[in-house]
């Protein structure tokens, strides 16, 4: 991929640490040439953030909180005044309450919704808005959702709700930014051990569960979520917008489960 990203910048959203699946994508951008901003929430990921932003050449770390339109117009300030314009943007930013990620989703409150809106989903169209300003010769934005958004996933819950409207946003967000050549499109991962993924109850048994049923029997990686997250943008996706692609190991297309399915 040597050449690929080579002459595009990009800001990558929601790095909290070595695991995340912004970092798999961060790295498979760096790799083939691209150029890296960063933002991070809170300061107590700053000092966790700057040393792997320096691994890839960066030095553009910045605090961000898509609860907060202030920060985000500071955090975009920031990116203007250094670079003037942008190609890309990845947004791998999610949040529910724990307490909403068990039991049952009947249970939610709206204080619970309306926080796993805001974050989960309100956050893309908020930060694509400041990013298509500096859009200014075409890009492209990823996002990050999950297979809760189509089928019930036990625990996953308002969160699942959540990804359902990500995924509906990604699409009207398409039309919206077509006529400037800004693309969009969601990466559905499946599921890897993150810090977020910690954060849903039983995960480790959605984890064996995927391994068991994928039709590749096993789960999969950062590195392979950041290599589809490279095809949509870089050159290589020009032509595709508005989509939700798997990279899951092929989970969501199988119908029928078994636990023991023998050659299955
Ligand atoms: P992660 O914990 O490494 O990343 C989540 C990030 O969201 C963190 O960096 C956190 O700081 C950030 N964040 C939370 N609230 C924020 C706010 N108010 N403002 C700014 N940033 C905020 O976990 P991850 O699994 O890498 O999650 C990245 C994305 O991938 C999420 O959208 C998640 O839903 C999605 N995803 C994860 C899995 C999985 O199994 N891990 C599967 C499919 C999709």
């Amino acid at each position: 991929t040597g050449q690929l990203m080579t002459g595009k910048r990009g800001l990558v959203m929601g790095v909290a640490n070595n695991r995340s699946i912004a970092w798999g994508i961060a790295k498979a951008c760096a790799d083939a040439g691209a150029e890296l901003a960063f933002t991070y929430q809170g300061d107590a990921l700053k000092k966790r953030i700057e040393p792997l932003a320096a691994e890839v050449g960066s030095n553009l770390v910045m605090p961000c909180d898509v609860t907060d339109p202030a920060s985000m117009d500071a955090a975009f300030a920031e990116i203007e005044k250094a670079w003037g314009s942008i190609d890309f943007l990845v947004h791998a930013v999610a949040y529910a309450p724990k307490e909403a990620l068990t039991g049952r989703y009947v249970d939610t409150s709206l204080e619970q919704f309306t926080t796993a809106m805001a974050v989960s989903c309100h956050s893309l169209a908020a930060v694509s808005q400041r990013a298509e300003k500096l859009m200014t010769e075409g890009g492209s934005i990823i996002t990050l959702t999950y297979y809760g958004a189509e089928k019930v996933i036990p625990h996953y819950n308002v969160m699942g709700v959540a990804k359902a409207a990500l995924e509906a946003s990604v699409r009207y967000l398409a039309v919206d930014l077509g006529r400037k050549n800004i693309r969009i499109n969601a990466v559905s991962a499946g599921p890897i051990k993150t810090l977020a993924a910690s954060g849903i109850g039983d995960f480790r048994y959605i984890l064996k569960w995927n391994e068991l049923n994928s039709p590749l029997k096993r789960g999969v990686t950062i590195e392979e979520v950041g290599k589809t997250s490279l095809y949509l943008l870089s050159d290589l996706g020009t032509g595709v917008t508005g989509e939700v692609h798997h990279v899951d190991a092929g989970y969501h297309v199988v119908g029928m489960k078994a636990e023991d399915a023998p050659d299955m």
